[in-house]
């Protein structure tokens, strides 16, 4: 099976509390940095905070064996889940805590 991108607007809020990071044999839960998930089981909670995994995706560059790999496994055992680029996350993860390092009386302002 060939898995193709696709780019959506989300908020990267949403995104921070149903996050699984995965690597080849566990996963992370982003919101309250449980790690060692054993997601193989398709899991959809985390075991620890109760976060519900909306959204995985993983640290290995999509276009490296590893990548590739992973993606695949994930897909297999998440198939209605979104997954989502991890550099795509990170990059508007750190825009968002950039932002409000500098905006700190001046709640909500974009
Ligand atoms: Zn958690």
């Amino acid at each position: 099976m060939e898995l193709i991108r696709v780019w959506k607007n989300i908020p990267v809020s949403e995104i921070d509390n149903h996050l699984l990071i995965v690597d080849d044999l566990s996963g992370f839960c982003q919101n309250c940095r449980n790690p060692g998930i054993k997601y193989s089981a398709g899991i959809s909670k985390c075991p620890n905070c109760g976060a519900e995994f909306k959204y995985v995706t993983t640290r290995e560059a999509a276009n490296s064996p590893l990548g590739q790999k992973i993606l695949q496994k994930i897909h297999n055992v998440y198939a209605d889940t979104t997954i989502i680029d991890f550099q795509d996350y990170k990059h508007l993860s750190d825009k968002k805590k950039a932002h409000s390092l500098f905006s700190n009386n001046d709640e909500g302002g974009n």
